[in-house]
């Protein structure tokens, strides 16, 4: 296991600062909670960026006089944090519980994977896909939360998906395979973000189908539903 993991590239997209701290005191919804948890599960660089967050709120909360908080920073953390783990190794944890299965679906996502009925989680192709649009397949997540959804979204290697618009945002976590777009390249393990007003046409890489978990907070611009979009957008 250790082995495997060792061997997989380190993500080089992540998380905000301010998503981290929605996390860890609790705000973040279901949905975002499911994604970060998901993406801590590849990013040993975010589980330490997290463990500074938790660090600097309990030094707030601790100390409301003597030390100068002005000081206490992530960034001053994590250097503490640095500094006392010299000799490598993973502060946080890393090599984590962690992707379960095939070798590639976090552990945290695996109860939702179980929940959607699917026959063996390992067996992708036998998962409840809906037809989204050619080469593009999703699958809707069951969670709570007053703001974001959550879905899989699955590109068939080489695809090119449907042109979208964000009414809000959206977070893609990759968990397989790979995607690019004008921002960039992700690979397993990144995550893309989607402000509000953007848009994007997404690519998955030739090398094998691209499977992302994908969280939003806004229906996408111009369509009720995604499916619907997808069509009008595939017969432009
Ligand atoms: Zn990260």
């Amino acid at each position: 296991m250790a082995s495997e993991q060792a061997a997989k590239p380190r993500p080089r997209s992540h998380l905000s600062d301010d998503i981290l701290t929605d996390y860890a005191s609790g705000a973040a919804d279901e949905a975002l909670a499911l994604l970060v948890a998901s993406h801590l599960d590849y990013c040993p660089a975010c589980r330490e960026r997290l463990v500074a967050i938790e660090a600097v709120g309990g030094a707030l909360l601790e100390s409301l006089a003597p030390v100068p908080l002005e000081r206490i920073t992530v960034d001053s953390v994590l250097a503490r944090i640095e500094a006392e783990d010299t000799a490598g190794g993973d502060p946080a944890g890393a090599g984590a519980e962690g992707l379960s299965d095939g070798g590639w679906l976090p552990a945290p996502l695996k109860p939702y994977v179980d929940g959607i009925r699917a026959a063996s989680t390992a067996d992708v192709e036998a998962w409840p896909w809906q037809a989204l649009a050619r080469g593009a397949d999703m699958i809707d997540l069951p969670v709570s939360g007053r703001s974001y959804t959550a879905l899989l979204l699955r590109l068939r290697a080489g695809t090119i998906g449907p042109r979208h618009a964000h009414r809000g945002n959206e977070l893609v976590l990759v968990m397989c395979g790979s995607f690019a777009d004008a921002t960039g390249t992700y690979r397993c393990g990144d995550i893309a973000y989607n402000a509000p007003d953007s848009q994007h046409c997404p690519v998955a890489g030739r090398e094998e189908d691209c499977i992302c978990l994908v969280v939003m907070d806004a229906p996408l611009r111009m369509a009720g539903r995604l499916s619907r979009l997808a069509d009008t957008l595939l017969r432009r």
